[in-house]
């Protein structure tokens, strides 16, 4: 894909948006349009390619991921940020000024001590990154936010994405705050909540009749169709991934500088998982955190387990799957990352498991009713999944463990629906009240 299918050519340039001729970005683009980025770089073979919106390598069709040039950044520096993920914007492929762009400044999402869930699992020290308080309820909006980023600066006209769900939401909602124009694309199967929680920001939601790969392939010939479109996970996907760099730089931040021993990650195209892991490695790199080895899981559910049946067999290869499982939001049957995700699992000492739905749904009531959180199905998963990895010995109970909660139970509260309920319903009397029995 060519830069131009983005960006527009600038005949009116002006002093106010310069051009830049260096030959490090695309022209039309101003100085600094991608902060400390340097270029993209192909993963399979390192060619680098000018940073724009371009997605795969044209020497091998590789992935591009941006690579940077960082100057020297202080724990100070980030420290004095605003309490979102701007404050890692030097490590971000955004400009300086990125805060001044309306978006929705996700992020800085807690970091709770899970005791109570710790002492169910038998596991001496456990926390919980809980990403379900962001914007729209899921963690993907610190993608989003920099995607929009680079679409703003590639001049890109229409914010689009294909979704399992939470994508769309964050897409429609960063799209409407900064007032460019959203289509978003979802699988028509998708949970009634999730469809409202787009359709609320925009009137561009489409619903395919299909499974999210086919989406994900319609998107793709849209955006080699259309100008000016900016897919969020197609044409920019390099600049979108590189936002959930944020929860590996705020896990290493909240426990005090310092990398955890055991991260639990669940899995969908394996993206996140994969940039917790580089976030992790800038910090050590930068000189932010002290090296130590850090051992990472990915969890998927069964009936989406490409990932997790490869690590199991022992293969590099990973078989598309056709997905069943209540956990929507993971439903890649053919996750772009899924390789590298099982490269970093078993180069770190991690491993990669799958559960059951109805462990899915026990996960979803296990971490509810031991830290008061109400997670989705991907949640239900990464819980379920850890409570899994102790049981089997994968995970060592002693060492101290980060699972990620990455969604919001408002929006699949179907799966437990069924599952949970008032325990007697009562005429309004006390003696109604102790005949009930209920404590
Ligand atoms: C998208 C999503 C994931 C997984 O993201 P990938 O980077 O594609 O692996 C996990 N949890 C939730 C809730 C999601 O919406
Ligand atoms: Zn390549």
């Amino acid at each position: 894909m060519s830069a131009a299918t983005i960006t527009q050519p600038d005949t009116t340039a002006t002093e106010a948006a310069p051009t830049t001729t260096s030959g490090d970005t695309a022209p039309g683009l101003r100085e600094g349009a991608f902060g400390n980025a340097r270029c993209l770089s192909c993963r399979e073979c390192g060619h680098e390619v000018e940073l724009g919106p371009h997605y795969a390598c044209p020497e091998c069709f590789g992935p591009l991921e941006v690579a940077y040039d960082f100057p020297a950044v202080t724990r100070e520096e980030i420290e004095a940020g605003p309490r979102n993920i701007w404050r890692y914007k030097a490590l971000l492929p955004v400009p300086t000024d990125i805060e001044q762009s309306p978006n929705t400044e996700p992020g800085f999402t807690r970091l709770l001590q899970a005791h109570n869930l710790g002492r169910e699992l038998g596991l001496d020290k456990l926390w919980v990154k809980d990403d379900s308080t962001n914007p729209t309820n899921s963690f993907k909006d610190r993608v989003v936010a920099c995607a929009l980023s680079a679409a703003t600066e590639l001049h890109a006209k229409v914010f689009a994405c294909p979704s399992t769900g939470n994508l769309a939401n964050a897409v429609a909602a960063a799209g409407a705050r900064a007032g460019i124009k959203t289509v978003v694309f979802i699988p028509s199967n998708l949970e009634k909540p999730k469809q409202v929680n787009s359709a609320v920001y925009t009137d561009r939601l489409v619903a395919v009749d299909g499974n999210y790969d086919d989406v994900n392939k319609l998107a793709s010939e849209i955006a080699g169709e259309e100008e000016g479109w900016a897919f969020v996970n197609v044409n920019v996907r390099p600049f979108y991934a590189e936002g959930s760099k944020t929860l590996g730089y705020e896990i290493a931040e909240q426990l005090g500088w310092r990398l955890p021993d055991q991260v639990v990650i669940p899995v969908a195209s394996g993206s996140q998982l994969t940039k917790v892991h580089k976030a992790f490695r800038e910090l050590v790199d930068l000189g932010l955190v002290e090296d130590k080895p850090v051992k990472i899981f990915g969890a998927q559910a069964t009936g989406c387990s490409p990932v997790s049946s490869a690590y199991k067999s022992g293969t590099d290869a990973i078989r598309p799957v056709k997905p069943d499982t209540i956990a929507k939001s993971l439903a890649i049957g053919n996750p772009a990352d899924g390789i590298y995700v099982l490269d970093i699992c078993r180069e770190t000492g991690g491993a990669v498991e799958d559960i059951t739905d109805d462990e899915v749904r026990q996960g979803i009531l296990l971490l509810a009713r031991t830290e008061g959180i109400f997670t989705e199905t991907a949640g239900g998963t990464t819980v379920g999944v850890l409570k899994k990895l102790v049981e089997t010995g994968q995970l060592d109970t002693s060492l101290e463990t980060v699972v990620i909660n990455t969604g919001m139970g408002l929006k699949t509260l179907d799966a437990v629906a069924d599952e949970v309920g008032p325990a007697a319903t009562i005429k309004p009397t006390y003696a109604a009240f102790t005949d009930a029995g209920i404590v």
